[in-house]
């Protein structure tokens, strides 16, 4: 029978054996398909439950000839599909610490919780948000945004939300405004909080995707009209489609003479503060009540965290605390210590997944991480620079943060072909293997969106991607 309790020299031989594993497939990536497609293969994984157990380098053996050549891909320098880091090794390895440690990250007078909170005022430091602001590490951007709308809501409402619940009879909708390019996260918390969608305001966005001021204002004002609650504004801090940055300051400014509480997603483009030329276009971000991060995006920690902040303490504990006779501590408790997340977010149990962002950030420091936000940037503006050169491409967006859209465009071929060209290109490109990108739809029209959050992508990388696409390109459109 399988033994669970290993010897200190049985756990140095089987971590080695798991290393070598990483190592080996981090050196090996280029020798598979960018998106390892599993297709046909997934008989492979077709098998009973165990009953009895199997050595653990048999096992190993079996992952490693198949499960670690089929990445989703994000970690291969020519992987460019939605807003997927590649991850920081640093990131693997504190993983590995803190799942060793397995602290139950609720709360008490522990390690791991200090790390949590400095790493939460560390990020609050970059966003630029007051010492005393709060926060909680999530699983991601989504839990960021719904933990924070969750304070937004309870801060809101006039009645007692959570005792009342959201639609109460007598008592007027809550209103949630954001741009037509807000993540659909943010649709799903609005559900999830019982606003309803029919309480959520998609604002047009100007011909650089970003919410358009005047717009909300009126529709602010339409809304109060009709006996209506205007509550919380969302800022996108760099959309998911183009990486638009919403006019932060005006919205904070509309938000403070109205009374409503400005909430910015940051979850792919807030940490690009850190770059100093980057930053006015954040102006703003630093105003808003609350800010949803991602440092597995941009401080590249492997997945899974997330980082939700509000400035106002107490404003997340107004939320979510409720207290329960076995986690309630006497005054006189060994476990008392900082603030516990469990009154933070809707979870109890959590991993230590600040470990991973304390280290980095340890590791890195600031300036490195300055650097890298910079660079992929500067990745993304020669990209757009080499199509605008090219002939056969279009641009269809202004170049947001690190991400560009465009589509091919052989000459001769009529406007109404284009999208499904588009689509075919980028299905012929992901499944020859070279490359991942996934599209996404701008205005109505199929663009080939690329977004580098890598910190292994090269120039090279993207002169390859553009010779490859319009190779297909011309393809298609001969009917080849
Ligand atoms: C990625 C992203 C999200 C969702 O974050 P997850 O970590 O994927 O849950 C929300 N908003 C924006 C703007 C994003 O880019």
């Amino acid at each position: 029978v399988s033994d669970f309790d290993l010897s200190p020299d049985e756990l140095r031989r089987l971590g080695r054996l798991a290393v070598e594993a990483v190592a080996a497939h981090r050196a090996e990536l280029d020798r598979h398909p960018v998106f390892g497609k599993v297709g046909l293969r997934a008989a492979l994984f077709d098998e009973p439950l165990p009953e009895e157990g199997r050595p653990f380098e048999e096992v190993l053996a079996f992952a490693r000839a198949h499960v670690l050549p089929a990445p989703f891909g994000n970690s291969h320098p020519r992987f460019f599909a939605f807003i997927n880091a590649s991850a920081d090794p640093v990131g693997i390895f504190a993983d590995l610490m803190a799942h060793a440690m397995n602290p139950n990250c609720w709360g008490g007078d522990h390690a791991a919780i200090h790390v949590e909170h400095r790493a939460l005022s560390w990020l609050a430091a970059i966003l630029g948000l007051p010492p005393e602001s709060e926060g909680i590490l999530t699983s991601g951007g989504s839990m960021a945004n719904f933990t924070a709308l969750a304070a937004a809501r309870a801060a809101m409402a006039p009645w007692n939300v959570r005792e009342e619940g959201a639609g109460v009879p007598g008592q007027p909708r809550l209103v949630v405004y954001a741009s037509d390019q807000v993540h659909n996260c943010v649709d799903k918390a609005v559900d999830l909080l019982g606003l309803g969608w029919k309480q959520l305001r998609k604002i047009p966005s100007d011909e650089g995707f970003r919410l358009r001021v005047d717009l909300l204002r009126a529709q602010i004002a339409r809304d109060r009209a009709a006996g209506l609650l205007p509550a919380i504004v969302v800022g996108s801090a760099g959309t998911v489609n183009t990486g638009a940055v919403d006019p932060l300051d005006e919205i904070a400014e509309l938000c403070e003479t109205e009374g409503l509480w400005f909430h910015a997603d940051g979850a792919y483009g807030a940490m690009a503060v850190l770059a100093d030329e980057l930053r006015p276009l954040f102006r703003g971000l630093e105003r808003a009540r609350s800010v949803a991060a991602d440092p597995h995006k941009w401080l590249y920690v492997p997945y899974e965290a997330g980082a939700a902040f509000v400035r106002e303490p107490g404003r997340l504990g107004a939320a979510f605390r409720r207290p329960a006779e076995y986690l309630v501590q006497d005054a006189e408790s060994p476990l008392l210590g900082p603030p516990g997340f469990n009154d933070r977010g809707p979870e109890l149990s959590r991993a230590f997944k600040a470990l991973k962002v304390w280290m980095g950030l340890k590791v890195h420091g600031r300036r490195a991480y300055a650097e890298r936000v910079r660079r992929d940037c500067a990745l993304a503006a020669f990209l757009a620079g080499e199509l605008d050169r090219r002939p056969g491409f279009e641009r269809l967006a202004p170049v947001g943060l690190s991400i560009v859209n465009f589509r091919c465009r052989p000459e001769g071929l009529p406007e109404d072909r284009l999208d499904a060209l588009n689509r075919q290109v980028v299905n012929r490109l992901v499944a020859g293997g070279g490359f991942m990108l996934a599209p996404t739809v701008l205005r109505g029209r199929v663009s080939m969106r690329v977004c580098i959050v890598n910190f292994r992508t090269r120039e090279t990388d993207l002169l390859a991607l553009l010779d490859e696409a319009g190779r297909c390109a011309t393809e298609i459109a001969s009917g080849r």
